[in-house]
């Protein structure tokens, strides 16, 4: 297996991380919902933040009165028919927002020699990738863990330093991975792998609230490049 004393893996989450899908998402899953299950459950004052899709439907299922049983049976259609609705509602964005400087600070750990890329997400995969495609960013990610994978959040940082293993031949141990997310969730996930905890306010979750959190660097937004490469390569 290749050295890679001093490399970087680094995993980004995507909503509230990378953009803002102006609520794409959510409405792809009430529909899906609706469908699927007859019923959205609470899912007006549910918070989907740091959480994983398949814990989302869990959750709010549970909350509608489903068994455990009848929801995980009805799940991989669910997800089919969540993909057809997301990539109805995707096009349909007109306030779809990259955080500032997410864009420059991809594109130079991409190009960087000290760094790889990957994602970790409580996204399902195909949803992740609609969510990057209207941004170009998906080239950028070649590799991730995904809600699909896990829905603990806390393995995901596992999952995908697993498949860097097997795909690259490369591995990654402790805080040679860092986690780049926007909730108390991705500071928890980073903190059961070992990895160091990169967080970002542009999300839901405050500054405060990440800051009680105890992520290891916190940032307002990423429009500080040169202090936002120096946080993540230290
Ligand atoms: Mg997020």
């Amino acid at each position: 297996m290749a050295d890679i004393t001093g490399t970087k893996l680094v995993l980004f989450d995507i909503d509230g991380t990378i953009l803002y899908t102006g609520g794409a998402g959510r409405r792809a899953m009430r529909r899906a919902l609706l469908r699927i299950f007859g019923s959205t459950g609470p899912i007006k004052n549910y918070s989907f933040c740091g959480k994983t899709d398949p814990q989302i439907i869990m959750e709010l299922m549970n909350l509608a009165g489903h068994s455990p049983d009848l929801i995980g049976e009805r799940m991989d259609r669910f997800w089919d028919v969540y993909v057809d609705y997301l990539e109805q509602e995707m096009p349909r964005v007109h306030d779809l927002k990259v955080y500032p400087g997410v864009m420059k600070l991809v594109r130079e750990l991409h190009g960087h020699d000290g760094t790889m890329l990957g994602l970790q997400t409580g996204n399902i995969q195909r949803g992740a990738r609609l969510k990057l495609e209207p941004i170009g960013l998906n080239r950028y990610f070649p590799v991730g863990a995904f809600g699909d994978d896990c829905a603990d959040r806390d393995q995901l940082p596992q999952i995908a330093v697993q498949r860097v293993r097997e795909q690259c031949d490369r591995d990654f141990r402790g805080r040679d991975v860092i986690v780049v997310g926007d909730t108390p969730a991705d500071i928890s996930c980073a903190r059961y792998f070992g990895a160091k905890a990169v967080m970002v306010a542009t999300g839901f979750v405050s500054y405060e609230e990440l800051q009680r959190a105890e992520p290891d660097v916190l940032f307002r937004d990423f429009s500080d490049n040169r202090m936002v490469m120096e946080e993540i390569l230290r």
